[in-house]
């Protein structure tokens, strides 16, 4: 009998069906499909099972002008950009003015949600995440387990928000700020954040005044972190003059405040992998709200922005490269706008309650994948990694030590444990 031949692919099996060969074509993508759209014809060398092909591709696809369009499902229309597009779009929404270094697969959902097409988005989106050398340096660590979010129920918009700080920051930014203060209400995850040099009560209170209770109305409670100097008089003076509860959580219920630690890591990440250096980092901070405010949030399954106006934010890449939306909207006259309006916000509610619907499922199913184990990592002899730096260690082995090298060839002194190294793409 003979043995079966069995291999594991490190990679995801959709990963490997996407070529990495790039075809070498001097026509658009959907050079093809245009031209059947427009006037009816075939390529020259086409078989009648490539014309069948070709018909049914093209009926996916609409022409407005020059521009060609592809319908989705749902009857949205996409518009279909070149390569060099295609480029533009992929860097703007991975590490652009609003771009949030998201994984491949929001990326395209992003670009989709943007409404753009090209026949190899995914494939290209997953390459571009991949290799972005500010992921691969400042991306989660892969053992960490996810930490259940524990998403404390909020009734509506703008009753409850959650309070922590970042920081110290070192070094200094360039204004001498060490710290940012986040604010982040639990129904809609809309964020505000300030930078300061020391958080200090009144800066605080004058904070909450002016950017929350005056801005959004008076919240229900505010919850912070025990381990916080936040407690003190002044925010039980602002919180017993507007009349609401200020709520701690203890430190035996820390997770309380899950909602604004997981923002503020967001938050910490974006502005991170932002920040050309961290010197200029509170320039980047309204960006790096923007881009969070403007970004699908998992715990919601809808951008924070959505929640708060009922519509999408029109993105600088939109103006650039005009999608369906600003197209229509500037054709638009003013009645016509304030209707549309209207229905957007008609429709507020329904995205409201969908997201306390997701918001349920995505608790249940945080709470079973903390239960699932981690997955091991298998490195071989000459793959690149990344290694972690961390302060004072002692015991260098442990279950699979490695030893690792430098790009020079030269040897580390010590073996490291697997659990403190990454692959790295080049
Ligand atoms: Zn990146």
């Amino acid at each position: 009998m003979k043995p079966i031949q069995m291999s594991i692919c490190e990679t995801l099996a959709h990963c490997c069906n996407i070529d990495e060969e790039e075809e070498r074509d001097d026509h658009l993508w959907y050079h093809d499909i245009l031209r059947y759209v427009k006037s009816r014809e075939y390529p020259n060398q086409a078989t009648e099972n490539d014309r069948r092909t070709l018909r049914r591709l093209a009926n996916d696809f609409v022409l407005d002008g020059e521009i060609l369009y592809k319908k989705r499902k749902n009857q949205v229309l996409l518009r279909c950009v070149d390569a060099i597009e295609a480029r533009k779009i992929l860097e703007e929404v991975h590490e652009g003015v609003c771009g949030t270094h998201a994984n491949e697969f929001t990326m395209a959902r992003q670009i989709m949600k943007f409404r753009y097409y090209w026949s190899t988005m995914e494939g290209d989106c997953i390459r571009y995440a991949k290799k972005c050398h500010k992921c691969q340096i400042y991306g989660d660590k892969i053992h960490v387990p996810p930490s259940p979010l524990h998403v404390m129920t909020s009734p509506w918009p703008f009753s409850m928000w959650g309070m922590d700080v970042i920081g110290p920051i070192s070094p200094k930014v360039s204004n001498g700020y060490r710290f940012i203060f986040v604010v982040i209400d639990y129904f809609t995850k809309w964020v505000e954040a300030v930078s300061y040099a020391n958080v200090t009560k009144t800066a605080v209170s004058k904070f909450l005044k002016k950017e929350i209770i005056c801005r959004y109305g008076m919240p229900e409670r505010i919850v912070s972190d025990n381990t916080l100097n936040l407690n003190n008089s002044a925010i039980a003076e602002v919180c017993s003059k507007f009349n609401n509860k200020h709520h701690n959580s203890s430190s035996y219920r820390r997770k309380m405040n899950g909602a604004v630690e997981a923002a503020n890591k967001n938050i910490k990440k974006i502005v991170r992998k932002m920040a050309v250096i961290f010197k200029d980092c509170h320039e980047k901070l309204p960006l790096a709200l923007y881009a969070y405010r403007t970004s699908v949030r998992t715990s919601t399954g809808a951008t924070p922005f959505s929640l708060v106006y009922g519509m999408e934010a029109v993105l600088p890449i939109k103006v650039k490269i005009p999608s369906l939306r600003v197209l229509s909207e500037l054709k638009l006259d003013e009645v016509e706008w304030i209707q549309s309006r209207y229905d957007q916000l008609n429709l507020i509610e329904e995205k409201r309650l969908r997201a306390i619907r997701h918001g349920q499922m995505y608790q249940k199913q945080m709470m079973q994948a903390y239960s699932k184990k981690v997955c091991p990592r298998i490195f071989h002899e000459g793959d690149l990694v990344l290694k972690q730096i961390l302060p004072m260690q002692k015991d260098f082995r442990g279950k699979g030590a490695l030893i690792l090298a430098e790009m020079d060839g030269k040897s580390l002194p010590n073996p490291v444990n697997a659990n403190s190294v990454k692959k790295y793409f080049a």
